[in-house]
């Protein structure tokens, strides 16, 4: 996995729930704190109408005093006053102060404190006292609050004793018992009410009897509208909290199991549905670093799996897959994992005490899983790589990948990972890097091995084969990069580039009017996955104008297995178009004889192995003489390849083989070397 892969991953996996409950927690503040001030606005207001209320009241009852104090006796004005009180209950209660000492008016005020507490508020101004022939001065804006003598030019020497003023603070107000003193001032009240509207209040106002004063005890008590109207708003404020508060809940709660969806859905093989490689990597690498047992990585395959959905279908192959899955999980202890990797490749993570134990625990899987599908015949490979605590998960991958034993039909073998397979893989990787710039800057040479007949001895053919002069590996032998380029599907360049090569020899060999003879060109099987590969030959040999008898076409036995539908349209195209089809290595792997009969071939190139067997001669000479008459009997020329010995030579000309190819006659030859042998000399 790379690291932007596995960043990303990591990103997706760890979608911090955090900072939405940190914004969860600073939206219910934020709208608490709203709330509360709308409620708070809302209360005050109601307050704030309450004492303009009040205060109204208040000089109505200090006009009735005005008006009725010399009429009637105190006793009568107070009753009179009584009826205020009834209208509003406890909200008002009204005092006659005809001594001007209003602090005897409410002598439980003096009561519920001590001596020094009473100073004290006296002294920081909190309690004053208005005496006659003083006069209250408010400075609301500087919140002054001064008691002026009215007798300014009086001989009192003491100024201090007749002018006094206090500075009120919200805090000094707190300080007084919960009491403040209202007096008849307007801006006053609306400032106090703004710093203290929740508490109960005293007015004192001065009538214009003089030395008469009506005290005031206020307290606020709002009416079934108005405390209906606040439980509405209060009511109402709470629902939007609530409804926020809930809201962000699921929020939060929505996002924690997204986050849960999405760590599984990283996590889950869409095929198998059980644990994918990327989470196998994660937790193969917590799991190696923590444990003190060792491990192992190993690669589970199961053979022939393309073969099972070409039969069953790739629905099936997937059911397959996944059933594979499950029973692994199965039989994993707590602390093994598996995963399935790609194609039909499972990878496990299990304890490994000593290689043995390893391969006795993956035959035992094998066999379980084999059990579990008697009827479907299932064969598996493995391949090991012992992991220890600080090894990289994807590369221990990788390596058990590079050691599942290859050979064709394997049943249940392991094979386990060797430092050579790991210098072959970077090998491989070096010869991928450069096998493109090898092609421009013609590193690949042609070759030409001579074909002689057998009768005259005469080079009647060639087989152009590939030579790679790498700059700093040296000579690479086909055999070892043919397979790679056919893994990668590099060959389809490179078999266009060689018969380009032997196409452009062709037509310079025929105008210089030298006696053209057949070249064949080996092409691979990975070109017959094209559907017009007859006509692209075509094309490439009619850009150099050479007579289409002079070129062949060797398919390897192979190709034989795959498509043959296509293969045939193929093999008839290319004979319609005039050119030559051989079978290279007939013989050499599982090729049948009905190949011979199906396919219309022109050529038979018996494979070399046949006569290095040493063992059994006179078999294989044999089968050789009975495959030549029957390859005859067909109208199929043959050609013998990899011939060593002057014997073998002899044994092929009294069997009626048409040309031979090996060391005996030639190696492949560069170019001019073979133009040397074939246009100067004629034959050996
Ligand atoms: P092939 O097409 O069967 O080629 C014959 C191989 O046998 C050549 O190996 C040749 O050098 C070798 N040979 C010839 N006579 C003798 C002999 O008397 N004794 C022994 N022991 N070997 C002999 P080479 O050149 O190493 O090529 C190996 C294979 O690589 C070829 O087998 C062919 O399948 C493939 N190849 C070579 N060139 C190309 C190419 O341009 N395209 C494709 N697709 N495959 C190529
Ligand atoms: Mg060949
Ligand atoms: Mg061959």
């Amino acid at each position: 996995m790379s690291r932007k892969k596995e960043r990303k991953i990591k990103r997706l996996q760890h979608v911090t729930v955090w900072p939405t409950i940190l914004g969860m927690i600073i939206t219910l503040i934020v709208i608490f704190v709203m709330t509360t001030f709308i409620c708070a606005v809302a209360f005050s207001g109601l307050v704030n109408s309450t004492l303009i209320n009040s205060i109204k009241e208040c000089k109505k009852v200090v006009q009735t005093v005005n008006e009725n104090w010399n009429k009637s006796s105190r006793a009568n004005i107070e009753s009179k006053l009584l009826n205020f009180e009834d209208v509003y209950d406890d909200v008002f209660r009204i005092y006659i102060d005809d001594k001007n000492d209003f602090i005897s008016i409410f002598p439980d005020l003096k009561d519920s404190m001590t001596d020094e507490k009473w100073n004290n508020l006296k002294n920081n101004g909190m309690i004053f006292f208005i005496e006659p022939g003083y006069k209250l001065n408010l400075e609301v804006e500087n919140m002054y609050v001064s008691l002026e003598s009215d007798f300014q030019n009086s001989s009192s020497s003491d100024s201090d004793e007749q002018n006094y003023k206090w500075k009120l603070t919200p805090k000094n107000l707190f300080k007084s018992i919960n009491i403040l003193y209202i007096l008849e001032n307007e801006n006053f009240l609306s400032w106090s009410k703004n710093e203290l509207p929740v508490l109960p209040v005293i007015a004192i106002f001065k009538t214009d009897i003089p030395n008469v004063n009506v005290c005031f005890s206020l307290s606020y008590k709002i009416n079934i509208l108005q405390s209906n109207l606040v439980i509405i708003i209060v009511g109402f404020l709470l629902i939007i909290f609530v409804t926020s508060a809930v809201f962000e809940i699921f929020k939060v709660i929505r996002l924690v199991q997204e986050k849960q969806q999405i760590n599984k859905l990283i996590a889950t093989d869409t095929i198998t549905g059980g644990k994918n490689k990327d989470y196998f990597i994660q937790k193969a690498k917590s799991l190696v670093k923590k444990s003190r047992k060792n491990y192992s990585i190993v690669q589970l395959k199961l053979e022939k799996y393309k073969n099972f959905c070409t039969a069953f279908g790739v629905k099936q192959g997937e059911n397959l897959l996944e059933q594979i899955n499950s029973t692994l999980e199965i039989f994993l202890s707590k602390k093994e994992i598996v995963a399935h990797g790609s194609g039909a490749n499972f990878i496990l993570l299990i304890f490994s005490q000593n290689p043995e134990t390893v391969n006795s625990r993956i035959k035992n899987l094998m066999n379980i899983l084999q059990e579990r599908q008697k009827d479907r015949h299932l064969y598996f490979s493995a391949g090991v790589c012992p992991v220890k605590k600080h090894d990289e998960i994807a590369s221990a991958i990788a390596y058990a990948e590079l050691a599942i034993p290859r050979q064709a039909n394997l049943q249940n073998e392991i094979g386990w990972f060797t430092t050579e397979m790991k210098e072959n893989q970077v090998w491989e990787r070096h010869i991928e890097d450069d096998m493109e710039k090898a092609l421009i800057n013609r590193e690949f040479q042609v070759y030409l091995q001579p074909k002689y007949s057998t009768k005259q001895e005469v080079l009647s053919a060639a087989e152009a084969l590939v030579r790679w002069t790498h700059p700093t590996l040296g000579f690479i032998s086909p055999g070892k990069f043919i397979p790679l380029f056919e893994k990668n599907g590099f060959i389809l360049q490179l078999d266009d580039y060689m018969l380009t090569e032997v196409c452009r020899l062709q037509s310079s060999w025929a105008s210089q009017g030298k006696n053209l003879i057949p070249i064949s060109v080996n092409v691979s099987r990975a070109h017959f996955a094209e559907d017009n590969l007859a006509e692209h030959i075509c094309t490439i040999v009619d850009i150099f104008k050479v007579p289409h008898e002079y070129i062949e076409l060797e398919l390897t036995e192979s190709a034989f297995f795959d498509d043959k539908e296509t293969l045939l349209t193929t093999i008839r195209k290319l004979k319609s178009f005039g050119f030559k089809v051989s079978m290279d290595d007939f013989g050499a792997g599982y090729s049948s004889l009905n190949s011979l009969k199906e396919l219309p071939l022109d050529i038979i190139k018996l494979d070399g192995e046949f006569f290095r067997s040493v063992d059994d001669l006179q078999r294989s000479n044999l089968i050789v003489s009975e495959t030549i008459t029957l390859a005859k009997k067909l109208g199929m020329k043959i050609v013998a390849e990899g011939i060593e010995t002057r014997e073998q030579v002899d044994f092929l000309a009294m069997q009626n083989c048409d040309l031979i190819q090996g060391f005996y006659f030639s190696k492949p030859l560069p170019v001019n070397e073979f133009e040397e042998r074939a246009y100067s000399k004629k034959g050996k």
